[in-house]
């Protein structure tokens, strides 16, 4: 009998990735998924504990899903890094939870369930899997590929920075086979997928530790050469492990975007020698020049944090200097939230939170207008776009991104999904830019971009 499983998540792309797996996995057990959690048979929270403030929302979550539980006898999981963190205590603290799924955990998923449906356990699994299965991922069945897949390279970190709890979630770096890699590519071009984002927290990082396997961007020459994959992207690259070969592979590989998303955290050599990031503002700067010049139309996003333990005003203004110096198309910015058990979060010279809410508004509004001049400068200009599917704003527009990552809303038909269209920009707004077409032309133009 077919049952229905809802998945809510939380956090980076690594965890909308897991929610995918987990569902595919749950395909094969005669789940199907539900968008609505009061008619699931199975509530799934995947969970980011990165801050302070997506922990928290693992709690109301389960305050929520309680009366469901209750009233329809759903079974209650809570995968992701929380669910690491916490383990048997998670289990202890809310009465009503079935299933802790640690994050080397999603291949137990399916016997997990059955312990649970079958023998009423209430079952726990966060131990690290020195076998790597949980590297492994399934394909999605044919009807359900989308345009866009994510494809797992590594997970884990090696680095240790002082504010991160990542390492210690998501265990040392590993990295899957290269051969595997290439081949779970060349399936999910076969069937339509367009565009592959390859996903670890420091891609650079790839191949450590495996003998005789490509290193990062070997593997990206070979998933340049598949065939009916139109684009590749990755994420994320960490500053001091960005090689020569890597940036250089942007004006090589015609099928990688010109965007990277390279985080800096601060712009003062003071905070990052204590956020121990290895780099220092100038060397930062110095790749970035050095991108640009290989590549001068390349887009570049980054993370940032303000309010690291002491941090004084100098050092942020630093950072705002770095932020206009480089001029990035977007940031991700975040008030520093001290985690349990990271090095920082003993360090004693604590920023207050006013001042962290005050630097962030500061440093957001600066942001704000220069990735709105950035967009303004795309105006009248003629972008590929690849077409995701239907805009939510409006039945008659269709929604796509541009090579540089750009969202690009156009009116258009729902059988442009999965082409590469030349769309001209009519309109810049801070999030995303407004297109036209004239149809005739577009579909010309759709024909010679492929
Ligand atoms: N691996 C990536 C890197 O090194 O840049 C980042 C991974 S982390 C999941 C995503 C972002 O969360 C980080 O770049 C950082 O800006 C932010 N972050 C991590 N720990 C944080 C903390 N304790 N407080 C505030 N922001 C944090
Ligand atoms: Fe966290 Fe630093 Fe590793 Fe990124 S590189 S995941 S910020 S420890």
């Amino acid at each position: 009998m077919e049952k229905r499983v809802y998945i809510e998540t939380y956090g980076c792309q690594m965890n909308e990735h897991d929610s995918e797996r987990m569902l595919r996995l749950l395909e094969n057990s005669c789940f199907v998924e539900t968008k609505d959690s009061k008619e699931a048979d199975l509530i799934l929270i995947n969970t980011c504990s990165v801050r302070e403030k997506p922990e928290h929302k693992v709690y109301s979550a389960l305050g929520r899903f309680k009366k469901l539980k209750e009233e329809r006898g759903a079974i209650i999981g809570v995968a992701g890094c929380v669910a690491q963190q916490e383990g048997e205590q998670l289990l202890n603290r809310v009465p009503y939870l079935d299933m802790v799924i640690g994050t080397q955990a999603i291949p137990l998923l399916p016997p997990m369930i059955q312990r649970v449906e079958a023998f009423g356990q209430r079952v726990c699994e966060t131990g690290f899997d020195p076998r790597g299965e949980y590297l492994k991922t399934p394909l999605p069945p044919r009807a359900l590929a989308k345009v866009k897949s994510y494809v797992t390279l590594m997970q884990g970190c090696d680095h240790f920075c002082s504010f991160c709890i990542v390492p210690y979630v998501r265990g040392r770096e590993r990295s899957r086979s290269s051969l595997e890699i290439i081949e779970e590519v060349r399936q999910l071009a076969e069937m339509g997928v367009k565009e592959v984002c390859l996903l670890g927290q420091n891609v650079n990082g790839y191949g450590k530790g495996l003998e005789g396997e490509l290193d990062f961007p070997g593997l990206l020459y070979c998933i340049n050469e598949t065939e009916g994959l139109q684009r590749i992207r990755f994420t994320t690259s960490h500053p001091t492990d960005i090689s020569e070969e890597l940036i250089e592979s942007f004006s090589k590989l015609t099928k990688l975007c010109e965007h990277i998303h390279l985080p800096f955290q601060s712009g003062s050599d003071r905070i990052l020698k204590k956020m121990h990031r290895g780099y220092t503002k100038e060397s930062y700067l110095g790749k970035i020049d050095r991108l640009r010049e290989i590549c001068p139309s390349i887009a570049i996003t980054a993370d940032v944090i303000v309010g690291f333990p002491g941090e004084k005003e100098e050092d942020f203004r630093e950072t705002l200097d770095l932020i206009q110096n480089v001029q990035f198309d977007d940031l991700f910015s975040f008030k520093y939230s001290p985690r349990k058990g990271t090095r920082a979060a003993q360090f004693q010279d604590k920023v207050e939170d006013q001042v962290k809410q005050d630097r962030l508004s500061i440093l957001q509004r600066t942001q704000k207008e220069i990735t709105l001049q950035k967009n303004r400068a795309l105006e009248g200009c003629v972008e590929e776009v690849l077409v995701e599917g239907r805009s939510k704003q409006s039945e008659r527009d269709v929604t796509g991104r541009t090579r540089s990552n750009k969202i690009v809303n156009f009116e258009g038909d729902m059988n442009l999904v999965g082409k590469l269209v030349p769309v001209q920009i009519i309109k810049a707004y801070p999030h995303s830019l407004r297109g036209e077409n004239s149809r005739l032309d577009v579909m010309e133009k759709v024909r010679s971009f492929q």
